[in-house]
């Protein structure tokens, strides 16, 4: 049995060939699955819990079936849809990770992220990171009506795609001694994350420790996950 991994989808009423991918994943691939794990920005943006749109019920159905099946499923807030909460996962029959958390992945000491922590060139990101994070700031945007809070969300996506085509590529990437210092400090030698949609597998050095940085790819035209079993990770296409 493996564990599954999966980022970047980005789901939205917008793209519906994307929930068709993952609808199919879910019933099928996934199945064969021990764990999965929804590693960030599985939905393009999340208004809360109380806001879910029409469009996702099929995808919290799926979920809630596979985790009946007998799949535990697990998922990571991304920088789209990190006011998913308690009652959608309750929903779904899955359990939130903290971001960054470590676990055992395939006879591996590995540390789970979304990976935007890792960007820490990125300082105007990285404020409007700890803006959106601070409890208090949720709770105000939470009490704001669904129309308000849509209203919000498109301007920080407008502004967002403004900044993005204003910063260089390195910028959005992820800091590679930002990278170096989380895996000493969690003692890992393997990273798994998403967000960068760079997907690829580095192989480095950390103290003559040969570690790995797995990076998961964003679903496109396909989707994609990461298979881990037996001491290695393969990359899959769900076509
Ligand atoms: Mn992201």
């Amino acid at each position: 049995m493996s564990d599954y991994f999966i980022a970047d989808l980005h789901l939205g009423p917008q793209r519906p060939h994307l929930t068709e991918h993952c609808l199919r994943f879910l019933s099928n691939h996934a199945l064969q699955a021990k764990r999965l794990f929804i590693l960030g920005d599985f939905f393009e943006y999340w208004l809360g819990d109380d806001a879910i749109h029409p469009h996702y019920q099929p995808i919290v159905d799926s979920l809630h079936k596979l985790s009946t099946q007998g799949v535990k499923v697990f998922f990571m807030h991304g920088n789209r849809d990190f006011l998913v909460g308690k009652k959608f996962a309750e929903q779904c029959g899955i359990t939130l990770l903290e971001d960054p958390c470590v676990l055992e992945i395939a006879g591996q000491t590995t540390l789970l992220s979304h990976g935007d922590i890792f960007c820490t060139d990125d300082l105007p990101y990285q404020q409007f990171r700890t803006m959106v994070h601070n409890p208090e700031w949720q709770k105000a945007f939470l009490s704001k009506s669904i129309e308000e809070r849509m209203a919000y969300a498109e301007q920080a996506r407008n502004r967002s795609r403004d900044a993005t085509l204003q910063k260089s590529d390195d910028i959005m990437d992820v800091n590679q001694q930002a990278i170096i210092t989380a895996m000493r400090k969690y003692g890992v030698t393997r990273l798994i994350h998403g967000h960068t949609h760079r997907p690829s597998q580095h192989d480095f050095k950390i103290d003559d420790r040969a570690c790995q940085r797995v990076v998961l790819a964003d679903w496109g035209e396909h989707g994609h996950y990461l298979r881990c079993s037996d001491h290695h990770c393969v990359e899959e296409l769900i076509c």
